[in-house]
């Protein structure tokens, strides 16, 4: 099904969530420590355990939210839904599994389904964190769903 988009204005002040799985977690502190300048003035969302070694490392606020394996990863993917968060920074280890597999996927999913833009290594942070968007305003396209809600399903097929 082709969907048409509308569109939202993104802030100056981006609503960042950072996550990542056990062994990917020194890397998004060593990241979050060389770009803290450029976070500095975001809003910055992160899953339990990532939340709070990055506020001991950076010393910065952090919205934390449940440990991602306790529904963190879908607290998030339920802020992307409401509008609440718009910018995804996620390391998530492709060399083992997590119990919160699932979760893992629709959090992927629900990125891509809202047009949020989200980077799962460090390159692709880095070229995301050093745009210039990311301190200016930015109309985001956001698919306009309205063509799927209302598409014809026969209640007695
Ligand atoms: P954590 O969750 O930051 O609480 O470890 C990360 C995740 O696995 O989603």
């Amino acid at each position: 099904m082709k969907i048409p988009y509308t569109k939202t204005t993104l802030g100056k002040n981006k609503k960042i969530a950072l996550v990542a799985h056990d062994n990917k977690k020194s890397d998004l502190i060593e990241w979050a420590k060389f770009n803290k300048t450029l976070l500095a003035h975001h809003i910055i969302y992160a899953t339990g355990t990532t939340g709070g070694l990055l506020e001991k490392e950076l010393g910065i606020e952090i919205l934390k939210l449940q440990s991602g394996p306790l529904g963190g990863d879908q607290q998030i993917g339920s802020k992307i839904v409401e509008g609440d968060i718009d910018f995804l920074i996620f390391f998530w280890d492709p060399l083992e599994p997590v119990p919160h597999d699932p979760d893992v996927k629709a959090l992927l999913r629900m990125a891509v389904v809202w047009n949020i833009p989200m980077a799962c290594n460090r390159a692709s942070a880095d070229f995301l964190i050093s745009s210039p968007l990311m301190d200016e305003e930015y109309d985001r396209l956001v698919p306009d769903y309205d063509t799927y809600r209302n598409r014809l399903i026969e209640a007695n097929a």
